[in-house]
């Protein structure tokens, strides 16, 4: 028996249980054929099954228009901050990016080998001294740029931003850390990318979504297993593709599914960060720095008041079965990553762990 344990790392995540149950059981006697799907040719028709299946699915979760492609990418998000310049420059010169934390900077790091970026720093304060993202009325872009680049969901920070930007260019956005928490209108994208090991399954994979006018104009120079024309072309098959995290894919969609769609997933979602920002505004021992208005629903990160506090609530929260709540570097405090395999129960378990913490360290 695998002891109850919830693991809020920021990736790679804690898998749906129902999914990892369901992989474990046909591990190495897949459908009966006595071979494990890691086993079986990505050609063979078995495998072509599982592979239409999974694009079918996450098609109709996230309601993609017939005008999209999505393509099985390897690599991880990173990946995609390389191929979206690579396929979607064109014959401009400038990329538009909006900076709000690491991703989107990692992202723009990567970009300016490719093109010139035009940078936007988006990060401010509110009246009441929180973190928030201006609006992206304010946001300043290049008019001439090939498209404006932006990070939904800052995983690092625990920044969300929820609306679409409004910008007559080309919008394309690294949903990696947020993608099927809650629906997407796909069609206002040109490009979404996600790396999978947050919400779709294991690391190395990444999904790309791309609106198909923007194919047949990736540079000459793009990798063959960058390119989108000949992913497309080649149904994501242009080399092996990692198949058996296409399969784990695949059935974290069918759960999804299971779960009555998208539409139902955002309101789990809604319910468990709620749970946890609500608590921690009503305690004067925990902090989080986000206006309500910019917060993660996927990414909690929070102070403790007292710092040299840290170690002690990390050690008893794993003694408790709490795992993976440390902050990134970067940030320092805790981080509590609550994607869609998190059930309401761990994020209830956390939330009685830490008013237990509180009480027992409370300065009286
Ligand atoms: C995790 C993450 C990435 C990087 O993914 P890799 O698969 O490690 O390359 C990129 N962007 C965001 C927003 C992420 O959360």
């Amino acid at each position: 028996m695998k002891p109850q344990v919830y693991n809020f790392c920021a990736g790679p995540a804690m898998l749906p249980t129902a999914v990892m149950a369901k992989a474990q059981a046909e591990f190495v006697n897949w459908q009966g054929k006595g071979v494990s799907v890691m086993e079986v040719s990505h050609r063979s028709k078995e495998y072509i099954a599982i592979a239409e299946k999974a694009e079918r699915d996450i098609r109709e979760l996230l309601n993609i228009p017939n005008n999209y492609q999505i393509l099985f990418c390897q690599g991880g998000g990173r990946g995609q901050f390389a191929a979206a310049p690579l396929n979607l420059l064109g014959d401009k010169q400038s990329i538009s990016y909006i900076e709000t934390g690491e991703w989107s900077r990692a992202a723009i790091v990567e970009g300016k080998k490719f093109a010139s970026a035009f940078v936007h720093k988006a990060m401010t304060r509110d009246s009441n001294g929180k973190v928030c993202v201006e609006d992206s009325s304010l946001w300043k872009t290049d008019p001439q740029a090939a498209y404006l680049h932006y990070c939904p969901n800052e995983t690092i920070e625990g920044v969300a931003i929820n609306e679409v930007p409004q910008t007559d260019l080309d919008l394309v956005a690294d949903f990696s850390s947020t993608i099927l928490s809650q629906p997407i209108d796909v069609s206002k994208f040109a490009l979404i990318y996600a790396g999978a090991q947050k919400n779709i399954g294991p690391s190395g994979l990444a999904i790309a979504i791309v609106r198909d006018d923007l194919l047949n104009k990736a540079h000459i120079d793009t990798p063959s297993i960058l390119n989108y024309t000949t992913l497309a072309g080649a149904g994501s098959m242009y080399n092996t593709p990692p198949t058996y995290s296409w399969y784990l894919a695949g059935l974290v969609f069918e759960w999804l599914k299971d779960l009555g769609g998208l539409e139902a997933v955002a309101k789990l979602n809604q319910a468990k960060a709620a749970l946890l920002y609500d608590y921690i505004d009503s305690s004067s021992f925990y902090n989080n720095d986000v206006a309500p208005s910019n917060r993660s629903l996927m990414n909690v990160p929070f102070t403790l008041q007292n710092d040299s506090l840290d170690a002690e609530f990390l050690k008893q929260a794993e003694e408790n079965g709490l795992v993976t709540l440390k902050g990134h570097r970067i940030v320092g405090g805790m981080r509590a990553s609550i994607y869609n395999a998190m059930p309401i129960e761990g994020v209830q378990a956390l939330v009685s762990f830490m008013q237990i913490f509180a009480k027992s360290h409370e300065v009286k």
